[in-house]
């Protein structure tokens, strides 16, 4: 009789925020076939190169097995007790706010719920903040300041259907790889649809645009502010939807009007002028224009003001919600979003509602039966790091990050974290450059080895599913979280599945509902029981009959006060940062075929034969006057930290400016660890570091 054909998972990719369905097969030798889901609404079966290479990263070797104290094995009811009474302890001896969890983006929303919920709710501390705090906390900050909640108005849909695309600090080819080769197709079908890339850089995306704006540096405040004053010149305003939808208006256009005039314009933005001319009159004459973001703009010590920039334009043309027509906030991970959707920031709360908020807080309070809700927000990434330097957070849990390598002045972080009396790190991987400052390490499932819901930049919530056992004695960890949680005597985590936390996150979601609209911010209807077993990829607000909701705010309903948008009158508030010392400025970034610290993606010879080892763009006239020839070694230094990196001499940089990617750690090559360098500079709203503008210097080794 013949073997039946092994059975399929449906499940979704753990990297970037497009989210893409994937079909992973498990055969009985123990490979695994991963295949693009075909009937997945954000890929409809197609997968980028990091994909289609997810098995080549599912060895067991090199994962972290069992918990181990100070390196030797201990029993999980060890390690969690152990977790509880110090924890405990620190709440105790030095107040709430002396421990911290420090998670990410990799965490599937289910975890984020827990770890919500025990720090603000139980232990009454807001110190939980996440990975994604580098990712979007921009773009969260400025969609709150202009619409009063953390919404993304559109669809991917809408990149497709759109006459002009902008892009702005965003090189989808390369980090959102499945998303770009939808606009490609879309505009094989349609070649009128015309594509512009704002960018310092000329990046892979650049080749299938129609027009490049090589920006200075955070160049993007005045450029916008110029878009703004053009199309109020050129009569392209919206005057009845902003009557009725919008408050701010005046104030916004005064601040722009300077950047009416071209010469300023051009100083201001650093491109020339007859491009941004034909940009101008290209944004004013098409109806249907999709303004997409990510890190260039979400990276910057003015990353809010840089967004509101954008809506302003999107808002004071009424283009927003409807087909075709909108701002776009893609963001870099595979759960940013879900995370913000259960309160995933220090200055949030779950169900989108706000710390700060008393009645939110109440409300929360009343439906976790929490004895200690955290009152005042807690400490964001890079904050919580100094304080974890200077002594005033005892007790830290790291979950699914690897800070060493990823937070900006990773040097200082390193010394942080050898200041702290106790760190718990949870990981798959036993040996990242983090690993070594834990006391206590505790093993992670992986992803194939745990259930849960992830939401991408469209708002699309999917399944996350299990289809391989978890090696040794790794755990969820929202299962950790709330073994711990029980240990310290708290009621409220009983939970025996990822299914039963979601149908919590429901609930809640929906009681926050109560008495208002049918759906509102918290994005969930009460689904009921079966919700999420039978849980299609779906957009969140998510209806009681399971059916989702494409867009918002083409009829106004902004989740302000009075229901209507604010226009935030930006200014160009940016300093240059450069010295005689430190020349150069270096911008930080992705590339294709590596994910955030390689420890997943190094592991794939395929995926590491793209671009084998660390390197720097240097501009040829650069190069030049340093006596720098291609593949020589170079060490750019700032004033936080040094690097070696092997000099790749292109006119994609433009000149005094460098590119490095962020992605080798000590693991992979050992002087090469860019995010050393990085100032620990933020947005003050939004506190997201401006890891795209270090100062530093260039020489030839
Ligand atoms: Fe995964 Fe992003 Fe590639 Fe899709 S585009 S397969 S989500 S890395």
């Amino acid at each position: 009789e013949a073997a039946a054909a092994p059975k399929a998972t449906r499940t979704t990719c753990p990297y970037c925020g497009v989210g893409c369905g994937v079909l992973a097969t498990p055969h009985v030798e123990g490979s695994v076939g991963i295949a693009g889901d075909d009937a997945h609404p954000a890929n409809f079966g197609r997968l980028c190169s990091k994909g289609s290479a997810l098995a080549e990263t599912l060895k067991p070797d090199r994962r972290l097995l069992h918990p181990s104290l100070h390196g030797a094995r201990v029993s999980w009811d060890a390690a969690l007790d152990l977790v509880a009474t110090r924890f405990g302890a620190a709440v105790r001896e030095h107040g709430p706010d002396s421990v911290a969890l420090y998670v990410s983006g990799q965490m599937l929303t289910e975890d984020y719920y827990v770890a919500n919920k025990w720090m603000k709710g139980f232990l009454g501390t807001a110190n939980i903040d996440t990975n994604s705090r580098l990712c979007m906390a921009s773009s969260v900050a400025g969609h709150k300041r202009s619409f009063g909640s953390d919404t993304v108005p559109g669809t991917y849909e809408d990149l497709e259907e759109a006459d002009l695309l902008v892009l702005v600090g965003a090189n989808l080819a390369w980090c959102h790889p499945v998303l770009w080769q939808r606009v490609a197709a879309a505009k094989a079908l349609r070649p009128g649809m015309r594509i512009v890339v704002v960018d310092p850089r000329e990046t892979a995306t650049v080749a299938g645009a129609d027009l490049h704006l090589p920006v200075r540096a955070d160049g993007d405040v005045p450029l916008f502010l110029g878009v703004l004053a053009h199309l109020e010149a050129a009569g392209a305003l919206d005057h009845a939807y902003a009557a009725q939808h919008l408050n701010g208006l005046d104030a916004a256009l005064d601040a722009a009007r300077p950047y009416g005039d071209l010469a300023h314009l051009a100083k201001a933005t650093g491109v020339e002028a007859e491009r941004l001319v034909d940009f101008l009159a290209l944004f004013a004459a098409t109806d249907k224009v999709v303004t997409v973001y990510s890190q260039g703009v979400n990276q910057s010590s003015v990353g809010t003001d840089k967004v509101s920039a954008i809506l302003n334009c999107h808002l004071a043309t009424g283009r927003i919600g409807r087909p075709g027509a909108g701002p776009f906030s893609v963001t870099g991970q595979p759960n940013a979003m879900g995370g913000r959707e259960v309160g995933g920031l220090a200055n949030q709360l779950a169900a989108h509602l706000d710390l700060a908020d008393p009645a939110h807080r109440a409300l929360v309070q009343g439906f976790w039966n929490a004895p200690t809700m955290a009152a005042t927000p807690g400490l964001k990434a890079v904050d919580l790091f100094e304080a974890l330097g200077d002594g005033r957070i005892r007790a830290l849990w790291i979950i699914g990050t690897n800070p060493v390598d990823s937070l900006p002045d990773a040097d200082r972080v390193r010394a942080a974290l050898k200041a702290c009396p106790f760190v718990v790190v949870s990981d798959i991987v036993a040996d990242t450059d983090t690993m070594p400052f834990a006391h206590l390490a505790l093993p992670a499932c992986g992803w194939g080895e745990k259930d849960g819901t992830v939401t991408n930049s469209e708002r699309r919530i999917s399944r996350q599913r299990a289809f391989l056992p978890a090696p040794g004695e790794a755990r969820p960890d929202w299962w950790a979280l709330k073994e711990v949680a029980r240990r310290m005597g708290f009621a409220g985590f009983d939970y025996g599945s990822a299914a039963a936390i979601f149908r919590e996150h429901a609930a809640l979601s929906a009681h926050e509902n109560e008495g208002r609209r049918d759906f509102d911010i918290g994005g969930l209807a009460d689904l009921g029981d079966l919700a999420y077993e039978q849980l299609a990829p779906v957009r969140w607000p998510i209806r009681r009959d399971g059916t989702g909701t494409e867009r918002f705010f083409a009829d106004g309903g902004f989740f302000t006060p009075d229901g209507r948008a604010q226009l935030v009158p930006v200014t160009d508030r940016s300093t240059p940062v450069t010295t005689p010392e430190h020349p150069f400025l270096l911008n930080t970034g992705r590339i294709r075929d590596q994910w955030h610290t390689m420890t997943r993606t190094g592991r794939s010879p395929r995926l590491s034969a793209h671009l084998a080892e660390p390197f720097c763009e240097i501009h040829p006239d650069d190069a030049a006057a340093h006596g720098i020839t291609e593949a020589d070694l170079v060490e750019i230094a700032s004033e936080h930290g040094a690097a070696i990196l092997r000099a790749l001499v292109t006119p994609r940089v433009a000149r005094g400016s460098l590119f490095a990617p962020m992605h080798w750690t000590e693991q992979f090559a050992s002087k090469a660890r860019v995010n050393a360098l990085v100032p620990p500079r933020v947005d003050p709203v939004s506190g997201q570091p401006a890891s795209k503008a270090a100062a530093v210097s260039l020489k030839r080794l």
